[in-house]
């Protein structure tokens, strides 16, 4: 495995700028996410590591080589896509020995690597079937598969889960998380779901029109973000304006005492929907909307100045409905105030 580096990378097309001077290290062994909305760069930024792109400025590392001209075949990556891509009227061994095949391992060995490496993502029973008798969950096994069977120097996965069930998909970002785990793989996962970015990634990059806003672990990105695009793009956040003066932070609804933010400041509190529950607080609010989602509620709670915040309900104790006054406790330790520019 390698760490890999990208260094000032930069990809237009024409007046398109798809990745715009972007910085970044993969770490030995880590996974890493890339997440951001549609037409940030995450691709390219995938297809420019795997070589199928060559960047307009700036270099791709592989440990110390530089790859950036060194073409696709040559460079050992691992690559799983949506479109699980695998050759059908040939078995599902030997869509897992092809690679090995190309790199000339012999055929005993070639077919010993590629049935512990179906064993290893558990559909070691299924070896001789045609890859179109597999369920699509199997299928991308199959592809997660043949993509490890090179030993490869990292291991590149673009929206991988695309068009799977809703509970497959949570099994196999488990059962896929813990496998890279496991493996220490190097890594980089892209998809717009942030959600399954945070089961499967050790830190995520957040892009946008190009640039890295933050990078960080799943709770750096969630509990710290860098700025108000990281705080809305992941998971759901109120923005309340705040003012901070002598250790008082001041939300227009309340004002709380804090000890990590001295200095004076104008800024944006973040506040996610967890911070709140309904209890003997002094927030009084009126229920406008409220969702019912399994394991929580969400509701949209009118405070008296207007604002309007979300709120997560624990729905076995918490039995607020629309149009009840409820009383809110805001728990001001998970705030976290971006300051005004
Ligand atoms: P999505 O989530 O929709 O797949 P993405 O984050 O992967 O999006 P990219 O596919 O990397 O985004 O595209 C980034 C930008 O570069 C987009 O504006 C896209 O239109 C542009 N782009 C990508 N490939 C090309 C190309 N071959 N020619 C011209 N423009 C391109």
């Amino acid at each position: 495995m390698s760490e890999v580096t990208l260094d000032s990378l930069t990809k237009r097309y024409d007046e398109e700028v798809a990745v715009d001077g972007i910085d970044l290290t993969v770490r030995d062994g880590e996974v890493l996410g890339v997440i951001g909305p549609s037409g940030c760069g995450k691709t390219t930024t995938l297809r420019t590591i795997a070589g199928f792109e060559t960047p307009t400025e700036g270099r791709v590392l592989f440990d110390d080589d530089d790859v950036t001209h060194v073409p696709p075949e040559d460079r050992n990556v691992g690559l799983v896509f949506q479109s699980y891509a695998l050759f059908n009227n040939m078995s599902v061994l030997d869509n897992v020995a092809f690679g090995l095949k190309m790199q000339g391992v012999d055929k005993e060995e070639r077919r010993d690597r590629a049935n512990e490496l179906l064993e290893l993502v558990g559909i070691g029973e299924h070896a001789e079937k045609d890859p179109r008798q597999l369920s699509g969950g199997q299928q991308q096994r199959v592809g997660l598969a043949r993509a490890l069977a090179i030993e490869p120097r990292i291991l590149l996965l673009d929206e991988p889960m695309t068009g799977l069930d809703a509970k497959l998909k949570k099994r196999l970002e488990e059962e896929i998380g813990s496998l890279l785990d496991e493996l220490n793989v190097t890594t980089l996962y892209v998809t717009h779901d942030q959600e399954e970015a945070m089961v499967m990634c050790d830190r995520i990059a957040v892009l946008n029109d190009g640039r890295i806003e933050q990078i960080g672990t799943p709770a750096e990105i969630y509990e710290r973000p860098a700025n108000a695009f990281v705080a809305d793009f992941v998971g759901t956040s109120n923005a309340v304006s705040a003012t901070i003066e002598d250790g008082r932070m001041d939300l227009g609804f309340a004002t709380y005492d804090i000890d990590d933010i001295p200095e004076t400041a104008e800024g944006t509190a973040i506040v996610r929907p967890g911070d709140f529950r309904v209890g003997e607080g002094d927030i009084e609010g009126v229920v406008r909307d409220r969702y019912y989602l399994g394991d929580r509620v969400r509701a949209r709670i009118e405070l008296p100045n207007g604002d309007l915040v979300t709120v997560a309900l624990d729905p076995s104790t918490e039995n607020a409905r629309t149009g009840d006054t409820v009383s809110l406790v805001l728990d001001p330790s998970g705030v976290h105030v971006l300051r005004s520019e």
